[in-house]
């Protein structure tokens, strides 16, 4: 039975957030808008909801199947995922395994320089200062997290990314970097929220290193949303397609 629908509990830019009838649980709807640099630009690309809800919620199964606390409850349909309801955490927790981005233009990294160990990086989810990056003694000043908090964040990233990575490099994508987000849930556990998209991610093609994420947005390129499906194309299997029922 489909849960019901209740108020708007938050929307932000690209996601809307709806309480359930069960307090524990809400329904996140993906929207078809995309924005870039702090909103400045923004736009609606028809289907992206649809597309970054599948791929995140494929992205959620196979972390959940290595044992990872996520907010993942299942896709309702196409654009409506049943989540736990998380006490969201402010922190944009950023992944490097490969140097691109704003990593290029803060620091003398080469383009394309492998990063191993990953990089992680914290910035502040705010806004009005433009998500500046952290370290613990500010996020601990803050009191966006503990040092233990902030700890556990680090060491459930790598697990991620390196799930995250073997599954990507089977379905012969790249993944230069990711940013994610946690909150507590009710037993204050720590937990991955928001979603793992190619709104949050880098993704290149293996073979050719085709950009497969928002950067085409971002630089103003043709083909986004084409982009976009072929992620969903080739992540998703015949099981998931016909539970999902999704259309390319
Ligand atoms: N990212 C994100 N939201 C942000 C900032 C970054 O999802 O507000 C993602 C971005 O898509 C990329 C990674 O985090 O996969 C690293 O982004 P970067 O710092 O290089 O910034 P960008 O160059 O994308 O502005």
């Amino acid at each position: 039975m489909n849960p019901k629908m209740g108020n708007l509990i938050y929307a932000g830019k690209a996601k809307t957030v709806y309480e359930t009838d069960d307090p524990e649980q809400v329904i996140v709807k993906f929207r078809d808008d995309i924005t870039a640099g702090d909103g400045v630009k923004t736009e609606s690309l028809v289907r992206k909801g649809y597309y970054n809800s599948v791929i995140s919620a494929k992205f959620f199964e196979v972390l959940e199947d290595a044992g990872i606390k996520t907010q993942y409850l299942r896709l309702i349909k196409p654009g409506y995922m049943l989540c736990k309801k998380l006490n969201m955490i402010p922190l944009e927790v950023i992944t490097r395994n490969i140097a691109a981005g704003s990593l290029l233009k803060k620091f003398p990294f080469t383009e394309k320089q492998e990063l191993e160990p990953p990089i992680i990086q914290m910035d502040y989810k705010n806004d009005e200062y433009h998500d500046p990056m952290l370290n613990d003694s500010i996020s601990i000043a803050l009191g966006l997290a503990t040092k233990e908090e902030l700890d556990s964040i680090r060491s459930i990233t790598l697990e991620i990314n390196s799930v995250i990575k073997e599954f990507l490099l089977s379905k012969s994508i790249l993944f230069p970097d990711f940013k994610i987000e946690y909150g507590f849930d009710t037993d204050e556990n720590i937990v991955l929220g928001d979603e793992i998209s190619p709104d949050t991610c880098r993704f290149w093609d293996a073979e050719t290193s085709e950009v497969l994420d928002k950067d085409l947005f971002r630089k103003g390129e043709e083909g986004v949303m084409d982009a976009y499906m072929k992620v969903a194309s080739l992540l998703l299997d015949e099981e998931d397609i016909a539970k999902w029922n999704v259309e390319f």
